[in-house]
């Protein structure tokens, strides 16, 4: 069974409501013919409400970079999942590592989030991943397996089904870095069979696991010829237009 590749684009902290249609306009036009790879964006939280609008009709999916566990009330700052649903947004992003190093984020912060993303209906890009000095000290797997165990305590098998795991090994964000397929693809194989053993075969089978760190038109071929990475998460070739769209079109290179 081949999963359908997914190619999703964080524009993190940037473009203004302005930028962010100009872009998505261009996204639109360049990618109306892309059928056999799912696409979405993260723009940011202000620039939501007028992508999602833009989008109706496209194939284009929308996603929240961040959500927080409550339906509503006294949480200064925060979004919910109830209002993410209520503009579109098919995924949110959760765990990444950005949240995880600046804004205080833990497993148990995320396995809260990612459980009322579930519950609301939506879709969960769950991201996780090493930093240089663990990787360096060899207990990357060791990482990865706490966050994921962390990550998705208490969910169910149904739950997982709308699932999609981002391994972004934290040297490689940002960083023009990347990894190379086979360290990729090695990771990528032991959280599908963590998965595995924590669920079962028809899940791991299921599963779409994403690569993320500093992919750009030029690697994403060797990439995604990986038998386990199914598509990519994109920072900063994302927030042009074409490179965004040379990524998606990795088939036809
Ligand atoms: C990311 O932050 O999810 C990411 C992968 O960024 P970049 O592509 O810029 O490394």
């Amino acid at each position: 069974m081949k999963r359908l590749p997914f190619i999703a684009g964080n524009w993190k902290m940037n473009k203004t409501v302005e930028e962010a249609l100009d872009l998505v306009r261009s996204l639109k036009a360049s990618l109306k013919d892309i059928k056999d790879v799912e696409v979405a964006i993260a723009p940011p939280f202000t620039a939501l409400h007028p992508v999602s609008q833009e989008l109706k009709g496209s194939s284009i999916h929308l996603a929240g970079q961040n959500l927080f566990w409550e339906e509503k009330g006294a949480f200064t700052g925060e979004i919910s999942p109830v209002m993410l649903k209520e503009i579109n947004c098919r995924y949110a992003i959760i765990g990444h590592s950005e949240r995880r190093q600046f804004f205080g984020e833990t497993d148990e912060t995320v396995n809260r989030r990612i459980r009322a993303a579930l519950n609301q209906g939506l879709r969960v890009i769950f991201c996780v991943g090493e930093t240089l000095q663990e990787r360096e000290k060899g207990i990357n797997f060791l990482v990865v397996e706490r966050q994921i165990e962390g990550g998705l305590k208490d969910l169910g098998e149904k739950a997982i089904q709308s699932l999609v795991i981002a391994y972004e090994p934290v040297w490689a964000i940002g960083t023009g870095k990347t990894a190379t397929p086979q360290q990729a693809e090695e990771v990528h194989q032991f959280i599908r069979q963590k998965m595995r053993f924590l669920y079962s075969p028809k899940i791991a089978e299921n599963l779409r696991i994403q690569y993320g760190g500093s992919v750009t038109p030029e690697n994403i071929k060797s990439l995604m010829d990986q038998e386990d990475i199914d598509g990519a998460l994109v920072g900063g070739a994302s927030l042009n237009a074409d490179s965004f769209s040379r990524i998606v079109r990795f088939k036809e290179m």
